[in-house]
This record gives C-alpha cells, sequence and structure tokens, in this order.
C-alpha cells in the first residue's frame, strides 16, 4: 500500500560489547515504530536470546526513563553459537515463530557480521546501528558510545595529570581500542599527553626514550604517555617494561579498563542515538536490508553491512602530527 508500511513487527537486539548510548537508540526505534503503527520486541541478551526464543514486546512505556542509562536495558553477549550454521538456523526458526519482519541489530564489527550472516538464510530486514566505544566502524563517523568512553578516560587522564605533575612522574595510560586508536587519539590530543601509541603506527620505544628525556631536560614536570590496549608494541605495562631497562627511569601505569564502557551517555551520544534510532525504522519501512545506518560528515547515510568491516575508517592524519607538535 503506497505511503503506509508493509512492515508490522520489528525485533531489535544489542550484542558484543555494550556501549553509553544504547538504551537511547532503543527507545528511539521504540518510539519512531509506534508512532508509524508498528509492533516494537526486544531480543534479550543479543543472539543469545535469539536462539533461546527470548523475545518480549516492547511499548512506548517500556522504554520510559533509560535515556541517560548507560549499559543496556537488552542485555548484551557473546554467543559463540551464533557463529556456526546450527545457531543461526535456530533464530531464523524463532523469527518466523514470532513473524517479525524486521531486525535491528545494534553493536559493532562481530554484531554485523552476525546480521550478515542471519541475512543468508532468514528471508527478514535486516538493519545495523553503529554503537561501540572503539569508533572502529567504516560507514559513520562516529559510533554510539564513543564520545561519552573519550570523556569518561579524558577525566581519567585530567586526574593522572594532576598527580603525575606534583611528583614530576611519567604515567601510561592504557586506553581500549583493540584494533583502533581512535579513543587514544582523541583522547591524546584534547588531554595534552606526550606521546601517544596506537596499533595503526608503528611504535620505537627508543624514540619515545629519547623524547620524554628531552622533556624533562626542557622543565617539563610530567609526561603522559596514552597507550591503546592494542597497540602493536604492547599495552602500556609491557611499555613501562621496556622504557625502564633504556632509561632507569619509574614509570607509573594506569589501566582505565571497562570504567570507560559505563556512566551516562554523553548529549552527543544521545542525538547519535535518537537520529540514528529513527533513521533505521524509516529505511527499514523504505525496504532496505543487509545495510547499516551511519552520519558521514553531517549526513545520515546507510552502507552495505558487508563494507563496514571490509573498508578502514582513517584516523584523522592532522590529529596524529600535532599530538608530538603540542607536546613541546
Ligand atoms: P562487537 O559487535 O562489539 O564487535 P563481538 O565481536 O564480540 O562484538 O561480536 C558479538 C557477537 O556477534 C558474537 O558473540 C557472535 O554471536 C556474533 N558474531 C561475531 N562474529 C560473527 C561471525 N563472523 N558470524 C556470525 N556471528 C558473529
Amino acid at each position: 500500500m503506497k505511503g503506509k508500511s508493509k512492515l508490522k513487527r520489528i525485533a531489535m537486539l544489542t550484542s558484543g560489547g555494550d556501549s553509553p548510548g544504547m538504551n537511547a537508540a532503543i527507545r528511539a526505534i521504540v518510539r519512531v515504530a509506534n508512532y508509524r503503527g508498528i509492533k516494537s520486541f526486544g531480543v534479550m541478551k543479543g543472539y543469545k536470546g535469539l536462539i533461546s526464543d527470548e523475545i518480549i514486546e516492547l511499548g512506548p512505556r517500556s522504554v520510559s526513563n533509560i535515556i541517560q542509562r548507560g549499559g543496556t536495558i537488552l542485555k548484551s553477549s557473546r554467543c559463540e553459537e551464533f557463529e556456526k550454521q546450527q545457531g543461526i538456523r535456530k533464530a531464523k526458526v524463532n523469527l518466523e515463530r514470532n513473524e517479525i519482519d524486521g531486525l535491528i541489530v545494534i553493536g559493532g564489527n562481530g554484531t554485523y557480521r552476525g546480521g550478515y550472516d542471519l541475512g543468508k538464510v532468514w528471508s527478514g530486514k535486516i538493519m545495523g546501528i553503529p554503537a561501540t566505544i572503539d569508533n572502529d566502524l567504516y560507514g559513520t563517523d562516529y559510533t554510539i558510545g564513543y564520545d561519552t568512553a573519550v570523556n569518561t578516560a579524558l577525566e581519567g587522564i585530567d586526574k593522572i595529570r594532576d598527580t603525575a605533575d606534583a611528583h614530576e612522574r611519567f604515567f601510561l595510560v592504557e586506553v581500549m581500542g583493540r584494533k583502533a586508536g581512535f579513543i587514544a587519539l582523541d583522547v591524546a590530543v584534547s588531554g595534552g599527553a606526550e606521546e601517544v601509541l596506537i596499533p595503526e603506527t608503528k611504535t620505537i620505544v627508543k624514540d619515545i626514550c629519547e623524547r620524554l628525556c628531552a622533556g624533562k631536560k626542557k622543565g617539563k614536570m610530567s609526561s603522559i604517555i596514552v597507550v591503546a590496549e592494542g597497540n602493536e608494541e604492547g599495552g602500556a605495562f609491557e611499555i613501562a617494561e621496556k622504557l625502564k631497562k633504556m632509561s632507569g627511569n619509574e614509570y607509573r601505569v594506569v589501566v582505565l579498563g571497562h570504567l570507560q564502557r559505563g556512566g551516562a551517555p554523553t548529549a552527543a551520544d544521545r542525538l547519535l542515538a535518537a537520529e540514528l534510532g529513527a533513521f533505521a525504522v524509516e529505511q527499514l519501512m523504505k525496504g532496505k536490508s543487509g545495510v547499516a545506518v551511519g552520519k558521514v560528515k553531517d549526513q545520515l547515510i546507510i552502507t552495505p553491512l558487508k563494507h563496514t568491516w571490509t573498508k578502514r575508517k582513517k584516523l584523522n592524519p592532522f590529529l596524529l602530527k600535532l599530538v608530538p607538535i603540542l607536546a613541546t
């Protein structure tokens, strides 16, 4: 029927690493779907709940008072069974039994791969929403949760700088980012770090050691080295050991860890979640499937799911060059 959605029942799930703003996305999907006369369903615990048929109906009141909360009301999980054909088949049967005709998967790289594989056997429509603190998804400038994670890590860096400065110390601060240095680079620039070590660039410990010593000679009271957990030459503890052997100096290590995943989403993450959640429903209504929504240069766009992991989003090269210059 022209102008009216053929979609009747959409389901959504959050999967993989949780990120602040997932709840805001769930809320936007449910409320926009309701506005469009579509029923919403929540799948509990990501792909696990799709296999075990934990699917609940969500109405506009089910998503009250969650926009400001970190984590996800639908819970998340990592589900190995879903990476096998048998698991995917079970999921397909459950989607059919619940008469779901559209599924929105909210998560990162792995979650998208799962959605892509499901699309090979299930005839319903599949849509991805990018939500990961790592920001390592092609097809969107920012992922939901990234801005909150950067601000949380930055708060930590600022506090470390106070004590580093008081005691004239070198600190290595490890931030999240198994395969990408987005958090590390943004935190390094905005926190005034002296060095940033990320998976995308080569780490030469000898050069870092020389720059840190030169900084001290020039009167620097403290130095902060931001290290992405997936840095190719090692995490913060390993680099600290290498630096110590080379220079004899003491290096303190702080691993910010999972606290970067928690907390209330920032305004930027809530806005992005609202826009992408609403846009995902609209795109499903238009018949789009096997794609992920995103925002690039302020425009809402869709990208084939496969491109989100076969293409690589680049770090800002200007920022990378800026770190050592701003630290002089
Ligand atoms: P994220 O979505 O945050 O990157 P993971 O990489 O842990 O998180 O993936 C989340 C889940 O997605 C996995 O536990 C699994 O159920 C599913 N998944 C990941 N990779 C694949 C794959 N290649 N095929 C099918 N499902 C996958």
